[in-house]
């Protein structure tokens, strides 16, 4: 049998801000699916969707903060520090240079994620440079038709292809996430509510000490 492929993980997101869901979410994909590394990936300013609501430092800061110390989760702030428009097929482009080709590298999201697919930048080239593991958010059904369907049909591969090739499968992942987001934290905020036990109280000390979330139009995003 041939040796399976040191495998690395991201989960990109605006992380505006970090939390539990975010947290739980990458450490039970990197334990369920034994990848090697489970690097947390904030982008600048995603094409695809509203601009974050606070500064890329403040977002990386509160990242470093939930990540603390443990180990099993990193920070890859390559997008932040790339800056400009963040395009996630860049990004893997530069780690394919960086880190070789025989590599297996994910890139994980929410189904919600998978589905704005086609309005990614280059977007069907993603799976020449890595595989993609989509997991089930409450509320969010998979499609029946179109793009993303297709693509779905076509990649749909079980988990032991993610270490026996570098790229170009899809797992879809039945994984109960934490019903929280980063919307509604956002909202709580903005209305005065203590967002408390949905992220880390790290996270919350810095929003509070730095005043983030407090106005109804940063909460809208
Ligand atoms: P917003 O509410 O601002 O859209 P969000 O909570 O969805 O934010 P993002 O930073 O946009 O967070 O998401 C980053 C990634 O994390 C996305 O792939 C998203 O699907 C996923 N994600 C967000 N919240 C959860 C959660 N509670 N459980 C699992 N995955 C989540």
């Amino acid at each position: 049998m041939t040796e399976p492929l040191r495998a690395i993980a991201l989960f990109g997101g605006t992380f505006d801000p970090v939390h539990f869901g975010h947290l739980r979410m990458a450490l039970e994909l990197r334990e369920a699916l034994h990848f090697d590394e489970m690097r947390l990936l904030p982008s600048h300013q995603p094409r695809h969707r509203q601009s974050p609501g606070v500064s890329s430092a403040h977002r990386r800061q509160m990242l470093a903060l939930a990540i603390g110390d443990c180990a099993e989760l990193t920070l890859d702030d390559r997008e932040l520090r790339r800056g400009g428009d963040t395009y996630t097929v860049d990004t893997l482009e530069e780690l394919r240079a960086e880190l070789g080709e025989s590599l297996s590298i994910s890139f994980c999201m929410g189904l919600d994620s998978l589905l704005t697919l086609p309005r990614w930048h280059r977007w069907q080239r993603l799976l020449d440079l890595a595989h993609l593991v989509v997991v089930a958010r409450p509320g969010w059904q998979l499609p029946s038709q179109g793009e993303v369907a297709e693509l779905i049909s076509s990649r749909s591969a079980p988990p032991s292809d993610l270490r026996r090739l570098p790229a170009g499968r899809i797992l879809l992942r039945e994984q109960t996430p934490l019903p929280i987001s980063a919307t509604a934290v956002r909202q709580l905020i903005a209305r005065g509510q203590s967002p408390r036990f949905l992220l880390p109280d790290a996270v919350l000390e810095y929003i509070e000490d730095n005043g983030l979330y407090r106005t109804a139009a940063a909460s809208d995003r």
